[in-house]
């Protein structure tokens, strides 16, 4: 048969010598081999009780941010969803009524939000989109999860903790990336 190449080899079959069928020695060296490297620096790491520190131009969960209030940004205008290449953002908007404006910046606020983490990218673009920095990439990314339905992110996953009722929890999840408040 003609050869594609020429860089082909026959390879020898030569009955094996007694120390081959023995196997000891190749056992030994390829104990050999494994006990050198415990000896050596680990290259991974024990997550999640350790953690790499993210590069900074790494882009991971959502945040929907809050302002110095304490009041939701999100004036459910739909830009992010619009920008969003993946078409991984659906949000219901609904109007602000008397006595709410503790709770909503904006006269108009979205009353439901989601995110598909099955779908979304990470590619930062929903941030770039938004007109009141009421969203943001951050430093963490999705845990995994069993179920599909456990990636679809509501409001109340993205949401970051009120930094006036809770400004540790808020604090903690903030993170490096949170835009300034204006
Ligand atoms: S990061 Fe990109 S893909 Fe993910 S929700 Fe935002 S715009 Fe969509
Ligand atoms: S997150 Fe920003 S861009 Fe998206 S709906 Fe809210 S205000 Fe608009």
């Amino acid at each position: 048969m003609q050869a594609l190449t020429n860089r082909g080899k026959s390879v020898e079959r030569k009955p094996m010598t007694l120390l081959e069928r023995l196997y000891l020695p190749a056992i030994f060296k390829g104990m050999a081999i494994t006990f050198s490297h415990i000896f050596k620096k680990v290259p991974t790491i024990r997550y999640p009780e350790q953690k790499r520190p993210f590069a900074k131009v790494s882009r991971g969960l959502q945040v929907l941010n809050r302002d110095e209030e304490g009041r939701e940004r999100c004036t459910a205008c739909g830009l992010c969803a619009v920008a969003c290449p993946a078409e991984a953002i659906t949000m219901e908007a609904a109007e602000r009524q008397r006595g709410e404006e503790h709770l909503y910046r904006e006269e108009k606020y979205a009353a439901k939000y989601e995110i598909n983490m099955l779908r979304c990218i990470f590619c930062g673009l929903c941030e770039e989109a938004c007109p009141k920095d009421a969203i943001y990439l951050s430093e963490t990314f999705a845990p995994s999860n069993l179920q599909r339905k456990g990636f679809i992110y509501g409001k109340e996953d993205l949401l970051i903790p009120n930094p006036l009722t809770h400004p540790e929890e808020y604090n903690k999840a903030k993170g490096e990336k949170a835009p300034t408040t204006k």
